[in-house]
């Protein structure tokens, strides 16, 4: 029975989050689900069908009858480069377990694919490199997200990756699986060879998702790929465009059981994401507009508008804290109107010290990024809540949460979700943990880039994606790039990148 080693580490940095990654981001466990999980805790990940990539490895591997060693996996939300000593604290730990309890004949790795750690411009290179020399050269196959910006020299020091295909992640579990099944092809010692390739233009995270085109049916391919006899395992990673390093953006690998067929695949694969080109742009409006929009949109129809403030998405290591939208909703009076999260622990404090019902005076949010301000109010608490609560929706379901001491403030017809801690909105559990019903809404303004999609958009009558600024930049050619490589264009059909 072979025996398989399990871990992971991972990480989406954003480097222009001006929130830090010490040690500390990883250690303990954080109520949304991250933290440093040892043996035990990824022994609860077996027998379920977690939205993880561990859940998803176990439920091959003992379908299979593999002997599984879960070693350690560390996570945490996104942010700033990881700090050097984080680094190599928790590579450290994870190397030391493998030559403990090794020696193994495979590794699963579950890895995100876009860390950037200080010193390091991609971190799962680096990890790759320790894991391998520790390891030694046994079958290695990690699972990545969709947002990995995933280096030539990464593909060489593993034995093979496989990508989410879904944007909102709605299949994580199943990449995992997807890794035990290429692992099952490398323990029989069959033959596979790899292709790479690099895109030549930057994916704008807003036109990433997959539930509309062009990612939906570029996406679609891969099952075509994937039934040619030979074709192993296909890959198309949309890549993290808020990190500046060289090789941020999408790249395409295929794995297959000759050269020419790995290659033709890849190739495919690659062509038909640049045939598109012109459809991987920006399509975002300016905050006031899109409130107006909202407003007049939500009127007429029977289900909530939602206002997708897509830069200030915490999940791709923004603040979840800026005011822009509050304050047009406010300034134009909307009614109905619905906000979350709002991230901001001492609001939510003052809150759960005035009391239900209390009027509170307090400046909510705009206190995270450099040159923004909070909102100035007066406002009602209509809600408190605090502790543990199940997740519903399709991509947190089962896995209980907890966003610390959360409060429901009301400025005239608008309400504001306040949370203690940093989580996208991608969820109705976090809305009807204070006493909200998502769906009466008339208009949602929810702080997440697409991942509120897979709960949110079956309840909406409509979307509308917002420009308000915060510490992701959607727009490739207004991102302050120092370090992106010569040549590559700045968004579909955008601007050379000349460094
Ligand atoms: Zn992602």
């Amino acid at each position: 029975m072979p025996r398989i080693a399990m871990g992971g580490f991972s990480h989406e940095t954003n480097t222009f989050s001006p929130i830090s990654t010490p040690y500390e981001s990883f250690a303990g466990r954080g109520g949304d689900g991250r933290g440093l999980m040892d043996r035990d805790d990824l022994l609860q990940m077996r027998g379920k069908k977690y939205n993880n990539g561990l859940s998803g490895f176990f439920g091959f591997a003992d379908k299979e009858g593999y002997d599984i060693e879960p070693l350690l996996y560390a996570s945490t939300m996104p942010s700033d480069q990881v700090a050097r000593d984080a680094f190599e604290r928790i590579s450290d730990q994870l190397c030391e377990l493998i030559k403990e309890k090794g020696p193994f004949d495979g590794i699963y790795l579950s890895l995100h694919g876009a860390m950037v750690v200080e010193d390091y411009q991609d971190g799962e290179t680096e990890l790759l490199r320790k894991v391998r020399k520790a390891a030694g050269n046994i079958p290695l196959v990690a699972s990545l997200d969709l947002h990995g910006n995933i280096t030539a020299e990464s593909i060489d020091l593993s034995s093979a990756m496989a990508g989410f295909r879904t944007y909102p992640h709605v299949d994580i579990f199943e990449t995992g699986y997807r890794c035990g099944q290429v692992m099952k092809h490398l323990l029989q010692g069959k033959p596979l060879f790899k292709a790479y390739r690099m895109l030549p233009f930057i994916i704008p995270l807003s036109s990433q998702t997959t539930n509309a085109e062009p990612a939906r049916s570029v996406y679609a391919l891969i099952d075509d790929l994937e039934n040619i006899p030979g074709v192993i395992s296909v890959s198309f990673m949309e890549g993290f465009p808020p990190a500046d390093i060289y090789h941020a953006g999408p790249t395409v690998f295929a794995y297959a059981e000759t050269q020419a067929l790995a290659d033709e695949a890849a190739q495919r694969m690659a062509d038909t994401v640049i045939e598109r080109e012109d459809e991987w742009v920006c399509n975002l409006i300016d905050v006031d507009p899109a409130v107006e929009q909202a407003m007049q949109l939500s009127n007429k129809a029977a289900k909530p508008v939602i206002l997708a403030d897509v830069q200030d998405n915490a999940g791709a290591g923004s603040t979840s804290d800026t005011t822009w939208i509050l304050e047009s909703l406010v300034k134009h009076g909307a009614k109905g109107a619905v906000l979350g999260l709002m991230f901001d622990p001492e609001a939510a404090e003052i809150a759960h010290q005035a009391g239900e019902g209390a009027q509170v005076k307090l400046g909510l949010g705009g206190k995270l990024i450099p040159g923004q301000e909070p909102y100035e109010a007066v406002f009602v608490v209509e809600r408190l809540a605090d502790g543990d609560f199940p997740a519903t929706g399709p991509m947190g379901k089962g896995r209980i949460t907890n966003l610390g001491k959360m409060a429901l403030l009301r400025i005239d017809d608008v309400r504001v979700v306040v949370s203690s801690a940093r989580v996208q909105a991608n969820d109705q559990s976090y809305f009807r943990h204070v006493g909200i019903e998502p769906s009466k809404a008339k208009i949602l303004a929810l702080k997440s880039s697409h991942h509120y999609r897979a709960d949110f958009e079956p309840i909406s009558s409509a979307i509308l994606q917002v420009a308000a600024p915060a510490a992701v930049i959607d727009d490739p050619a207004k991102t302050p790039y120092k370090h992106l490589r010569p040549g590559v264009r700045l968004g579909g059909n955008g601007p050379v990148f000349k460094g």
